[in-house]
């Protein structure tokens, strides 16, 4: 094996194999399929990358085709942003395609199957039709509709397809084999009746085909080389090849339906259906909510596309069902973050510091990198004066050693500025710390090469000026689930995981540069985490989410 062919998965093998068997190169095309039925998660994310990133890799064209063969469900918003959540991931596909632009070549195939005595109306209810499908370890019974002749089935199709009955009244099935081991190669449903507007052909069928007769036809009228989908159609590609050999002819390529392993991830739940319900119930504030697992949800809570990918690359293409810890997720956005936030300065949970010795009504305007490690982040001026704000956990009345932080009598480094001692503090009635009287050393400014400046403290706080602050609403958002799989529990549902505590909002005191922030814009508060300006920011009032903290306070609040 060469160096090349090791890294490759599964499915890469796969083609490789097609292709040394003689598949043109040319020949390889591939799709993403989502049903417009809701917005995309980050499972979605790994079948969007697994298709792109094959089309990259072998310069084949990828189609994004929408299966819309359920108006019930379907709606163009959820097309849209579709369509926007892949582009921003940065994946352009070659041709946007709609399964219900085949409606009529499907019809015209039904039509052929009908008359090679290969499908057949059932009138029987769909309770009747699943008693009669038997079960694995016994046969079918045939419908009493199975034997209707070729004249009847067309003109009764036909009545289906002119809304001559009622949803639910008949079905078209395939005519297979009612004992077949494969419990789908039973009599399929082929069409159903649908009532309902469809986002596209609006009124013009009410009869819809149903997935399995959709989708190795859609993959074979646009020549995909790989039909790539999750294992739960594992059991469902002898139904696609049979189907296919209905159609296919000589001349044209014959798709390959292949299977690789869903995503699942820790701490959340991974179905459109399911995450619909978290909007629908008002648990979150709708798709895009920080705390969904939605791409939507993501890009606003602060991931970047490359954090997504990374994730995606390093959860790889698996054949066995698995669950990925979402801490990888975590680790691939605090990686990139690293690499791309400027560092600024705000408190989240406030405390005053009064600087005694500095004198009342002065100001400075000190240097400060955007980054201390890398180069070309640039710098701005934060401003200093009289009195400035710390948080709370980094003063201690006493502590120990290992407390490098502030307490009586000793000294910390303000990060870009001076050295300061705390002195005394003032206490509430109830003994809360209200505020800290510090002195400062004069001497001791960062970067000033003084000799003072240059002196060895072991803690460093970030901090605001009081008056300069610019104060902010920060969302803090923990898991929306306290169950590691709240989708895998016999007696209880999704719902009943869902922790009433994964949203806390604070004010925060920013330094003032962040005045100017953008919707969007990406920042590491220093010794805090990652926070974005969110989209309900507006001029005068920011708001912030909290993307990921420094550090992950979860595994030691679990074992408290
Ligand atoms: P959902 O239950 O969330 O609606 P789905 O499979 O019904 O999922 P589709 O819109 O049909 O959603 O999916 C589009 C493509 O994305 C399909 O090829 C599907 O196999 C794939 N996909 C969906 N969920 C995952 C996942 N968790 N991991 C990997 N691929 C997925
Ligand atoms: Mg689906």
């Amino acid at each position: 094996m060469t160096e090349e062919t090791k890294t490759l998965n599964f499915i890469e093998h796969i083609i490789e194999e097609d292709l040394a068997n003689g598949l043109g190169k040319d020949k390889l095309r591939f799709r993403f399929p989502p049903e417009p039925n809701g917005y995309l998660h980050i499972g979605h994310a790994a079948s969007i990358c697994l298709n792109f990133g094959l089309g990259e890799r072998y310069n084949a064209p990828v189609n994004l085709r929408f299966d819309d063969t359920n108006p019930a469900k379907e709606e163009q918003e959820y097309v849209d942003a579709i369509k926007k959540d892949i582009e921003w991931l940065g994946f352009k596909w070659a041709n946007e395609l709609y399964s219900s632009d085949y409606f009529q070549q499907l019809y015209d195939w039904t039509i052929d199957l009908i008359k090679d005595g290969k499908a057949y109306v059932d009138e029987q209810s769909s309770e009747e039709i699943r008693t009669q499908k038997g079960t694995p370890t016994s046969v079918g019974t045939d419908s009493p509709y199975r034997n209707r002749s070729v004249e009847e089935n067309l003109a009764l199709f036909e009545k289906m397809k002119n809304g001559e009955f009622d949803e639910g009244a008949v079905v078209l099935r395939a005519k297979i084999d009612m004992s077949h081991n494969n419990m789908h190669m039973r009599d399929p449903i082929l069409y159903r009746v649908l009532k309902k507007a469809h986002h596209r052909t609006g009124t013009d069928w009410c009869i819809f085909p149903m997935y399995d007769w959709t989708h190795g036809e859609s993959d074979y009228i646009e020549q995909i080389s790989h039909s790539i989908c999750t294992l739960e159609f594992k059991s469902h590609r002898e139904l696609y090849d049979w189907y296919l050999d209905q159609v296919v002819t000589s001349d044209k390529l014959r798709p390959k339906q292949r299977e690789f392993a869903r995503r699942n991830l820790s701490y959340t739940i991974m179905s459109k259906r399911k995450l619909l319900q978290l909007v629908e119930s008002g648990v979150v504030k709708g798709w895009d909510d920080p705390r969904m697992p939605t791409i939507s949800g993501l890009r606003r809570r602060g991931y970047t596309p490359e954090s997504i990918k990374h994730f995606s690359e390093l959860s790889g293409i698996s054949k066995r069902d698995n669950v990925t810890d979402v801490s990888l997720l975590e680790f691939c956005i605090k990686d990139h973050l690293n690499t791309i936030a400027p560092r600024v300065m705000a408190v989240l949970d406030p405390v005053k510091v009064v600087i005694t010795n500095y004198p009342e009504g002065k100001e400075e305007f000190l240097d400060a990198n955007y980054n201390d490690y890398a180069e070309g982040f640039g710098g701005r001026d934060v401003p200093f004066s009289r009195e400035i704000y710390i948080e709370k956990e980094d003063f201690r009345e006493e502590a120990n050693k290992k407390f490098f932080r502030l307490k009586l009598g000793k000294e910390v480094r303000l990060k870009n500025a001076y050295i300061i001692k705390a002195e005394s503090c003032v206490k509430d009635t109830e003994g809360n710390v209200t505020e800290i009287h510090c002195t400062y050393d004069e001497d001791s400014l960062s970067g000033s090469g003084s000799e003072a400046s240059l002196r060895k403290i072991k803690g460093t706080l970030h901090w605001v000026s009081a008056k300069h602050a610019v104060e902010a609403e920060v969302r803090v958002y923990d898991r929306l689930f306290s169950d590691e799989a709240p989708d895998n529990h016999k007696d209880k549902g999704f719902m009943d995981f869902v922790n009433p505590n994964s949203l806390e909002v604070i004010t925060a005191f920013c330094e003032p540069s962040l005045a100017s922030a953008k919707k969007g814009d990406t920042f590491q508060f220093q010794r805090k985490g990652y926070f974005c300006v969110d989209k309900d920011s507006s001029e005068g009032k920011l708001v912030f989410n909290r993307t990921v903290p420094l550090r992950d306070s979860w595994a030691k609040m679990e074992t408290k």
